[in-house]
Protein backbone atom coordinates (compact mmCIF):
# COMPACT_ATOMS: atom_id res chain seq x y z
CA UNK A 1 0.00 0.00 0.00
CA UNK A 2 1.17 3.27 -0.60
CA UNK A 3 0.44 6.98 -0.01
CA UNK A 4 -0.29 9.24 3.38
CA UNK A 5 -3.80 9.85 3.12
CA UNK A 6 -5.94 7.17 5.13
CA UNK A 7 -9.36 6.09 5.36
CA UNK A 8 -11.39 4.34 7.94
CA UNK A 9 -12.80 0.58 7.37
CA UNK A 10 -15.63 0.15 9.49
CA UNK A 11 -17.11 -3.47 10.84
CA UNK A 12 -20.61 -3.48 9.48
CA UNK A 13 -22.14 -5.07 12.82
CA UNK A 14 -21.07 -1.99 14.95
CA UNK A 15 -20.10 0.37 12.61
CA UNK A 16 -17.43 1.23 14.55
CA UNK A 17 -13.85 1.86 12.54
CA UNK A 18 -11.27 -1.42 12.98
CA UNK A 19 -8.27 -0.08 10.92
CA UNK A 20 -7.33 2.98 9.12
CA UNK A 21 -5.64 2.33 5.14
CA UNK A 22 -3.72 4.12 3.09
CA UNK A 23 -5.69 5.88 0.73
CA UNK A 24 -4.23 5.12 -3.07
CA UNK A 25 -5.31 7.16 -6.32
CA UNK A 26 -3.85 7.40 -9.26
CA UNK A 27 -0.28 8.08 -8.60
CA UNK A 28 0.01 5.01 -6.15
CA UNK A 29 -1.57 2.97 -8.89
CA UNK A 30 0.68 4.30 -11.82
CA UNK A 31 3.75 3.68 -9.48
CA UNK A 32 2.20 -0.43 -8.56
CA UNK A 33 1.54 -0.61 -12.33
CA UNK A 34 5.28 0.02 -13.01
CA UNK A 35 5.97 -1.78 -10.19
CA UNK A 36 4.27 -4.92 -11.38
CA UNK A 37 5.50 -4.44 -14.87
CA UNK A 38 9.54 -4.82 -13.94
CA UNK A 39 8.30 -7.66 -11.88
CA UNK A 40 6.79 -9.63 -14.37
CA UNK A 41 9.99 -9.53 -16.66
CA UNK A 42 11.31 -12.13 -14.00
CA UNK A 43 8.66 -13.39 -12.82
CA UNK A 44 7.52 -15.33 -16.52
CA UNK A 45 10.98 -16.32 -16.68
CA UNK A 46 10.54 -18.80 -13.53
CA UNK A 47 9.96 -22.10 -14.52
CA UNK A 48 5.77 -24.13 -14.09
CA UNK A 49 7.20 -25.59 -11.39
CA UNK A 50 8.90 -22.63 -9.54
CA UNK A 51 5.69 -20.82 -9.76
CA UNK A 52 3.49 -23.58 -9.21
CA UNK A 53 5.44 -24.97 -5.86
CA UNK A 54 4.95 -20.65 -4.37
CA UNK A 55 1.37 -20.93 -5.39
CA UNK A 56 0.15 -23.81 -3.66
CA UNK A 57 2.54 -22.69 -0.58
CA UNK A 58 0.15 -19.22 -1.32
CA UNK A 59 -2.86 -21.68 -0.72
CA UNK A 60 -1.86 -23.92 2.12
CA UNK A 61 -0.46 -20.74 4.39
CA UNK A 62 -4.30 -19.41 3.81
CA UNK A 63 -5.72 -22.32 5.25
CA UNK A 64 -2.61 -22.67 7.94
CA UNK A 65 -4.01 -19.46 8.80
CA UNK A 66 -7.77 -19.88 8.18
CA UNK A 67 -8.95 -18.68 11.94
CA UNK A 68 -7.16 -15.26 11.56
CA UNK A 69 -8.21 -14.46 7.99
CA UNK A 70 -11.53 -15.44 8.78
CA UNK A 71 -11.62 -13.23 11.35
CA UNK A 72 -10.54 -10.32 9.97
CA UNK A 73 -12.86 -11.41 6.79
CA UNK A 74 -16.06 -11.14 9.25
CA UNK A 75 -14.63 -8.19 11.37
CA UNK A 76 -14.77 -6.19 8.04
CA UNK A 77 -17.39 -7.59 6.58
CA UNK A 78 -19.95 -9.02 8.65
CA UNK A 79 -20.54 -12.69 7.42
CA UNK A 80 -21.03 -15.12 10.79
CA UNK A 81 -17.69 -16.70 11.30
CA UNK A 82 -18.75 -20.31 10.04
CA UNK A 83 -19.16 -18.87 6.57
CA UNK A 84 -16.03 -17.05 6.57
CA UNK A 85 -14.11 -19.87 7.67
CA UNK A 86 -15.54 -21.91 4.56
CA UNK A 87 -14.82 -18.68 2.50
CA UNK A 88 -11.04 -19.43 3.64
CA UNK A 89 -11.23 -23.22 2.39
CA UNK A 90 -12.71 -22.17 -0.92
CA UNK A 91 -10.94 -18.96 -1.69
CA UNK A 92 -7.43 -21.43 -0.67
CA UNK A 93 -8.97 -23.92 -2.94
CA UNK A 94 -8.54 -21.49 -6.48
CA UNK A 95 -4.43 -21.45 -5.41
CA UNK A 96 -3.80 -24.87 -5.05
CA UNK A 97 -5.94 -25.70 -8.26
CA UNK A 98 -4.39 -23.16 -10.35
CA UNK A 99 -0.83 -24.01 -9.05
CA UNK A 100 -1.41 -27.67 -11.02
CA UNK A 101 -3.20 -26.25 -13.78
CA UNK A 102 -0.03 -24.03 -14.25
CA UNK A 103 1.87 -26.98 -14.81
CA UNK A 104 0.01 -27.84 -17.81
CA UNK A 105 0.00 -25.16 -20.28
CA UNK A 106 0.43 -26.98 -22.97
CA UNK A 107 0.66 -25.41 -26.60
CA UNK A 108 -0.69 -27.41 -30.04
CA UNK A 109 0.49 -28.23 -33.46
CA UNK A 110 -2.15 -27.16 -36.24
CA UNK A 111 -1.35 -28.66 -39.64
CA UNK A 112 -0.30 -25.76 -42.18
CA UNK A 113 -1.87 -24.81 -45.34
CA UNK A 114 1.95 -25.20 -46.51
CA UNK A 115 3.70 -28.89 -47.09
CA UNK A 116 6.68 -27.87 -45.24
CA UNK A 117 5.58 -26.36 -42.19
CA UNK A 118 3.95 -26.69 -39.40
CA UNK A 119 2.26 -24.46 -36.64
CA UNK A 120 2.62 -24.16 -33.25
CA UNK A 121 0.36 -22.10 -30.66
CA UNK A 122 2.70 -21.56 -27.61
CA UNK A 123 1.05 -19.66 -25.03
CA UNK A 124 2.55 -16.96 -23.06
CA UNK A 125 1.61 -15.15 -19.63
CA UNK A 126 0.18 -12.02 -21.29
CA UNK A 127 1.45 -9.58 -18.80
CA UNK A 128 -0.04 -6.94 -16.06
CA UNK A 129 -3.22 -8.25 -15.30
CA UNK A 130 -5.72 -5.74 -13.48
CA UNK A 131 -7.90 -6.88 -10.70
CA UNK A 132 -10.94 -5.63 -9.14
CA UNK A 133 -13.09 -7.23 -6.87
CA UNK A 134 -15.80 -6.68 -4.46
CA UNK A 135 -16.92 -6.86 -0.65
CA UNK A 136 -19.21 -9.71 -0.37
CA UNK A 137 -16.35 -12.59 -1.11
CA UNK A 138 -12.63 -10.61 0.06
CA UNK A 139 -10.67 -13.11 -0.35
CA UNK A 140 -12.56 -15.73 -2.93
CA UNK A 141 -13.10 -13.13 -5.38
CA UNK A 142 -9.62 -12.11 -5.39
CA UNK A 143 -7.68 -15.76 -5.34
CA UNK A 144 -10.19 -16.79 -8.03
CA UNK A 145 -8.70 -13.75 -10.18
CA UNK A 146 -4.74 -14.02 -9.05
CA UNK A 147 -3.99 -17.37 -8.94
CA UNK A 148 -4.29 -18.35 -12.23
CA UNK A 149 -2.53 -14.96 -13.48
CA UNK A 150 0.73 -15.39 -11.21
CA UNK A 151 0.77 -19.02 -12.02
CA UNK A 152 0.81 -18.58 -15.21
CA UNK A 153 3.50 -15.70 -14.81
CA UNK A 154 1.54 -12.87 -15.06
CA UNK A 155 2.20 -10.38 -12.05
CA UNK A 156 -1.11 -8.24 -10.81
CA UNK A 157 -2.37 -4.78 -9.40
CA UNK A 158 -5.37 -5.61 -7.48
CA UNK A 159 -8.00 -3.32 -6.24
CA UNK A 160 -10.12 -5.04 -3.49
CA UNK A 161 -12.96 -2.94 -2.72
CA UNK A 162 -12.29 -0.08 -0.83
CA UNK A 163 -15.17 -1.98 1.72
CA UNK A 164 -12.90 -4.76 2.21
CA UNK A 165 -9.02 -3.98 1.82
CA UNK A 166 -8.27 -5.81 4.84
CA UNK A 167 -8.21 -9.72 4.16
CA UNK A 168 -6.82 -8.43 0.81
CA UNK A 169 -3.69 -6.81 2.57
CA UNK A 170 -3.68 -10.44 4.96
CA UNK A 171 -3.58 -11.76 1.20
CA UNK A 172 -0.62 -9.83 0.18
CA UNK A 173 1.46 -10.78 3.47
CA UNK A 174 0.71 -14.53 2.87
CA UNK A 175 1.85 -14.26 -0.76
CA UNK A 176 5.06 -12.45 0.24
CA UNK A 177 5.52 -14.84 3.18
CA UNK A 178 5.01 -18.12 0.31
CA UNK A 179 7.63 -16.58 -1.93
CA UNK A 180 5.76 -14.48 -4.06
CA UNK A 181 8.26 -11.74 -5.23
CA UNK A 182 7.75 -8.24 -4.97
CA UNK A 183 5.97 -6.48 -7.28
CA UNK A 184 4.12 -9.93 -8.24
CA UNK A 185 0.89 -9.31 -6.20
CA UNK A 186 0.20 -5.57 -5.32
CA UNK A 187 -3.06 -4.11 -3.96
CA UNK A 188 -3.82 -0.74 -3.87
CA UNK A 189 -7.18 0.42 -1.94
CA UNK A 190 -8.90 4.10 -1.84
CA UNK A 191 -10.05 6.00 -4.90
CA UNK A 192 -12.16 3.76 -6.81
CA UNK A 193 -12.65 5.60 -9.99
CA UNK A 194 -9.02 6.91 -9.76
CA UNK A 195 -7.42 3.64 -9.57
CA UNK A 196 -9.95 1.76 -11.74
CA UNK A 197 -8.76 4.77 -14.25
CA UNK A 198 -5.39 4.42 -13.92
CA UNK A 199 -5.92 0.81 -14.58
CA UNK A 200 -7.07 1.75 -17.47
CA UNK A 201 -5.27 3.77 -19.08
CA UNK A 202 -1.95 2.10 -18.89
CA UNK A 203 -0.79 0.26 -21.78
CA UNK A 204 0.84 -2.32 -20.19
CA UNK A 205 -2.09 -3.46 -18.31
CA UNK A 206 -2.98 -6.03 -20.87
CA UNK A 207 -6.31 -7.33 -19.17
CA UNK A 208 -8.65 -6.47 -16.34
CA UNK A 209 -10.56 -9.43 -14.39
CA UNK A 210 -13.61 -7.67 -12.47
CA UNK A 211 -16.54 -8.86 -10.37
CA UNK A 212 -19.26 -6.46 -9.61
CA UNK A 213 -21.98 -4.17 -10.46
CA UNK A 214 -23.05 -4.46 -14.16
CA UNK A 215 -22.74 -0.34 -13.97
CA UNK A 216 -19.39 -0.71 -13.20
CA UNK A 217 -18.37 -3.71 -15.69
CA UNK A 218 -20.05 -1.39 -18.65
CA UNK A 219 -17.72 1.14 -17.37
CA UNK A 220 -14.68 -0.59 -17.80
CA UNK A 221 -15.81 -1.96 -20.76
CA UNK A 222 -15.85 1.13 -22.68
CA UNK A 223 -12.65 2.10 -21.03
CA UNK A 224 -10.86 -0.96 -21.84
CA UNK A 225 -11.66 0.21 -25.59
CA UNK A 226 -8.84 2.90 -25.76
CA UNK A 227 -5.89 0.55 -24.71
CA UNK A 228 -7.68 -2.76 -26.36
CA UNK A 229 -7.48 -4.73 -23.14
CA UNK A 230 -9.02 -8.46 -22.77
CA UNK A 231 -11.55 -8.37 -20.49
CA UNK A 232 -13.09 -10.67 -17.92
CA UNK A 233 -16.83 -9.43 -16.14
CA UNK A 234 -18.76 -11.59 -13.72
CA UNK A 235 -21.78 -8.89 -13.31
CA UNK A 236 -25.00 -8.51 -11.52
CA UNK A 237 -27.73 -11.35 -11.28
CA UNK A 238 -31.67 -11.48 -10.79
CA UNK A 239 -31.65 -15.64 -10.67
CA UNK A 240 -35.08 -16.79 -10.92
CA UNK A 241 -35.77 -19.75 -9.06
CA UNK A 242 -38.22 -22.10 -10.18
CA UNK A 243 -40.48 -24.74 -7.90
CA UNK A 244 -42.41 -27.39 -9.80
CA UNK A 245 -45.53 -28.98 -8.49
CA UNK A 246 -43.31 -32.47 -7.59
CA UNK A 247 -40.57 -30.16 -5.77
CA UNK A 248 -39.40 -31.89 -2.84
CA UNK A 249 -36.25 -30.38 -1.36
CA UNK A 250 -37.32 -26.87 -2.51
CA UNK A 251 -37.74 -25.00 0.56
CA UNK A 252 -34.18 -26.16 1.95
CA UNK A 253 -32.66 -25.23 -1.42
CA UNK A 254 -34.53 -21.77 -1.82
CA UNK A 255 -33.04 -21.04 1.99
CA UNK A 256 -29.52 -21.63 0.79
CA UNK A 257 -29.77 -20.14 -2.45
CA UNK A 258 -31.30 -16.78 -1.51
CA UNK A 259 -30.04 -15.96 2.31
CA UNK A 260 -26.55 -17.25 1.65
CA UNK A 261 -24.24 -14.16 2.94
CA UNK A 262 -27.65 -12.52 3.97
CA UNK A 263 -28.73 -12.42 0.24
CA UNK A 264 -25.51 -10.59 -1.08
CA UNK A 265 -23.82 -12.79 -3.64
CA UNK A 266 -24.88 -12.62 -6.80
CA UNK A 267 -26.06 -15.49 -7.72
CA UNK A 268 -28.65 -15.29 -4.77
CA UNK A 269 -32.47 -16.23 -6.32
CA UNK A 270 -34.01 -13.20 -5.82
CA UNK A 271 -37.42 -14.34 -8.04
CA UNK A 272 -38.90 -17.85 -6.41
CA UNK A 273 -41.36 -18.99 -9.10
CA UNK A 274 -43.32 -21.25 -7.38
CA UNK A 275 -46.26 -23.70 -9.47
CA UNK A 276 -50.36 -23.00 -7.89
CA UNK A 277 -50.53 -26.69 -6.67
CA UNK A 278 -47.29 -25.87 -3.49
CA UNK A 279 -47.41 -22.30 -3.51
CA UNK A 280 -49.20 -22.16 -0.17
CA UNK A 281 -47.46 -25.17 1.02
CA UNK A 282 -43.63 -23.69 -0.07
CA UNK A 283 -44.30 -19.94 1.16
CA UNK A 284 -45.46 -21.26 4.58
CA UNK A 285 -42.59 -23.38 4.65
CA UNK A 286 -40.10 -21.13 3.81
CA UNK A 287 -41.77 -18.16 5.43
CA UNK A 288 -41.53 -20.76 9.11
CA UNK A 289 -37.91 -21.20 7.81
CA UNK A 290 -36.74 -17.60 7.02
CA UNK A 291 -38.20 -16.37 10.23
CA UNK A 292 -35.99 -19.36 12.14
CA UNK A 293 -33.06 -18.08 10.96
CA UNK A 294 -30.53 -16.03 13.88
CA UNK A 295 -29.84 -12.74 13.00
CA UNK A 296 -26.65 -11.60 14.38
CA UNK A 297 -23.34 -10.12 14.41
CA UNK A 298 -21.03 -12.63 12.60
CA UNK A 299 -19.19 -14.25 16.02
CA UNK A 300 -22.30 -15.17 17.50
CA UNK A 301 -22.99 -18.90 18.09
CA UNK A 302 -25.60 -19.77 15.88
CA UNK A 303 -25.46 -16.44 13.69
CA UNK A 304 -26.41 -16.83 10.32
CA UNK A 305 -27.79 -13.96 9.25
CA UNK A 306 -24.95 -11.20 9.72
CA UNK A 307 -25.23 -7.81 8.87
CA UNK A 308 -25.85 -5.47 5.33
CA UNK A 309 -22.70 -4.18 4.88
CA UNK A 310 -23.93 -0.40 4.33
CA UNK A 311 -26.37 1.67 5.12
CA UNK A 312 -26.96 2.11 0.86
CA UNK A 313 -27.16 -1.70 0.97
CA UNK A 314 -29.67 -1.47 3.83
CA UNK A 315 -31.89 1.60 1.73
CA UNK A 316 -31.78 -0.70 -1.57
CA UNK A 317 -33.51 -3.64 0.99
CA UNK A 318 -35.69 -1.43 2.52
CA UNK A 319 -36.78 0.35 -0.82
CA UNK A 320 -37.66 -3.18 -2.84
CA UNK A 321 -39.64 -4.40 0.41
CA UNK A 322 -41.97 -0.93 0.40
CA UNK A 323 -42.38 -0.96 -3.33
CA UNK A 324 -43.33 -4.86 -3.35
CA UNK A 325 -45.90 -4.27 -0.32
CA UNK A 326 -47.53 -1.06 -2.39
CA UNK A 327 -48.32 -3.13 -5.49
CA UNK A 328 -49.99 -5.88 -4.00
CA UNK A 329 -47.07 -8.48 -2.17
CA UNK A 330 -47.73 -9.67 1.09
CA UNK A 331 -45.10 -10.13 3.64
CA UNK A 332 -45.06 -13.37 4.86
CA UNK A 333 -42.01 -13.19 6.85
CA UNK A 334 -39.56 -9.53 8.14
CA UNK A 335 -40.45 -6.85 6.20
CA UNK A 336 -39.80 -4.78 8.98
CA UNK A 337 -35.69 -3.57 10.04
CA UNK A 338 -34.30 -5.72 12.50
CA UNK A 339 -34.43 -3.95 16.62
CA UNK A 340 -30.47 -5.32 16.33
CA UNK A 341 -30.53 -1.65 14.52
CA UNK A 342 -27.55 -0.61 12.20
CA UNK A 343 -27.63 -2.50 8.79
CA UNK A 344 -29.39 -5.39 9.93
CA UNK A 345 -32.18 -6.25 8.08
CA UNK A 346 -34.27 -9.80 8.71
CA UNK A 347 -35.33 -12.59 6.54
CA UNK A 348 -37.72 -11.22 4.16
CA UNK A 349 -40.35 -13.38 2.69
CA UNK A 350 -43.03 -11.72 0.16
CA UNK A 351 -46.35 -13.49 -1.35
CA UNK A 352 -48.04 -12.49 -4.45
CA UNK A 353 -44.94 -10.99 -6.28
CA UNK A 354 -45.68 -9.34 -9.60
CA UNK A 355 -43.44 -8.53 -12.63
CA UNK A 356 -44.52 -4.56 -11.80
CA UNK A 357 -42.29 -4.72 -9.01
CA UNK A 358 -38.64 -3.47 -8.90
CA UNK A 359 -37.33 -6.76 -7.30
CA UNK A 360 -38.22 -8.54 -10.39
CA UNK A 361 -35.97 -5.88 -12.11
CA UNK A 362 -33.24 -5.35 -10.31
CA UNK A 363 -30.69 -7.29 -8.16
CA UNK A 364 -32.03 -6.94 -4.53
CA UNK A 365 -28.51 -7.79 -2.77
CA UNK A 366 -30.41 -8.79 0.35
CA UNK A 367 -32.05 -11.43 2.27
CA UNK A 368 -35.49 -10.44 0.45
CA UNK A 369 -37.11 -13.56 -1.21
CA UNK A 370 -39.83 -12.54 -3.38
CA UNK A 371 -42.70 -15.61 -4.78
CA UNK A 372 -44.29 -15.29 -7.72
CA UNK A 373 -47.06 -17.85 -8.56
CA UNK A 374 -47.27 -20.08 -11.93
CA UNK A 375 -49.26 -22.50 -13.81
CA UNK A 376 -47.41 -24.14 -16.81
CA UNK A 377 -43.93 -24.61 -17.50
CA UNK A 378 -44.36 -22.79 -20.36
CA UNK A 379 -45.78 -19.69 -18.76
CA UNK A 380 -42.76 -19.56 -16.06
CA UNK A 381 -39.60 -19.77 -18.47
CA UNK A 382 -41.61 -16.38 -20.24
CA UNK A 383 -41.49 -14.79 -16.64
CA UNK A 384 -38.18 -16.17 -15.79
CA UNK A 385 -37.01 -15.43 -19.32
CA UNK A 386 -37.99 -11.60 -18.39
CA UNK A 387 -34.72 -10.02 -17.44
CA UNK A 388 -31.50 -8.48 -18.23
CA UNK A 389 -29.55 -10.86 -16.44
CA UNK A 390 -28.01 -14.04 -16.90
CA UNK A 391 -26.03 -14.97 -14.36
CA UNK A 392 -27.59 -18.06 -12.60
CA UNK A 393 -30.71 -19.80 -11.81
CA UNK A 394 -32.19 -22.70 -10.67
CA UNK A 395 -35.02 -25.11 -10.46
CA UNK A 396 -36.65 -27.65 -8.66
CA UNK A 397 -38.60 -30.68 -9.68
CA UNK A 398 -37.99 -34.85 -8.86
CA UNK A 399 -37.92 -35.45 -12.41
CA UNK A 400 -36.80 -32.86 -15.02
CA UNK A 401 -39.19 -31.13 -16.97
P1 LIG B 1 -21.12 -3.39 -5.57
O1 LIG B 1 -22.45 -2.76 -5.82
O2 LIG B 1 -21.12 -4.86 -5.44
O3 LIG B 1 -20.30 -2.68 -4.54
P2 LIG B 1 -19.41 -2.18 -7.55
O4 LIG B 1 -19.38 -2.50 -8.99
O5 LIG B 1 -19.74 -0.79 -7.13
O6 LIG B 1 -20.39 -3.25 -6.95
O7 LIG B 1 -18.04 -2.56 -6.85
C1 LIG B 1 -17.21 -3.61 -7.29
C2 LIG B 1 -15.80 -3.11 -7.39
O8 LIG B 1 -15.76 -2.10 -8.39
C3 LIG B 1 -15.29 -2.48 -6.09
O9 LIG B 1 -13.93 -2.82 -5.92
C4 LIG B 1 -15.45 -1.01 -6.37
O10 LIG B 1 -14.58 -0.19 -5.63
C5 LIG B 1 -15.09 -0.97 -7.84
N1 LIG B 1 -15.51 0.27 -8.53
C6 LIG B 1 -16.57 1.06 -8.28
N2 LIG B 1 -16.60 2.11 -9.12
C7 LIG B 1 -15.51 1.99 -9.92
C8 LIG B 1 -14.95 2.77 -10.99
N3 LIG B 1 -15.52 3.89 -11.41
N4 LIG B 1 -13.81 2.32 -11.57
C9 LIG B 1 -13.22 1.19 -11.16
N5 LIG B 1 -13.69 0.43 -10.15
C10 LIG B 1 -14.81 0.82 -9.54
Amino acid sequence: MYGDETYPVTNPASGSTIANVSKAGRDETQSAIEGAQTAFRSWRRKTAKERSKIVRRWGELMLENQHDLATILTTEQGKPFTEALGEVAYAAGFLEWFAEEAKRIYGDVIPSHKANSRILVTKEPIGVVGAITPWNFPLAMITRKAAPAIAAGCSMVLKPSEETPLSALALATLAEEAGVPAGVFNVVSGDAPAIGGAIMDAKVVRKLSFTGSTQVGKLLMRQAADTVKKLSLELGGNAPFIVFDDADAAVLGAIAAKFRNTGQTCVCANRLYVQDAVYEEFTRKLAQAASELKVSEGFCEGACQGPLINAMALDKVQAHVADAAEKGGEILAGGKPSELGGTFYPPTVIGNANAKMMVTHEETFGPVAACYRFSSEEEVLSMANESDYGLSAYFYSVSAP
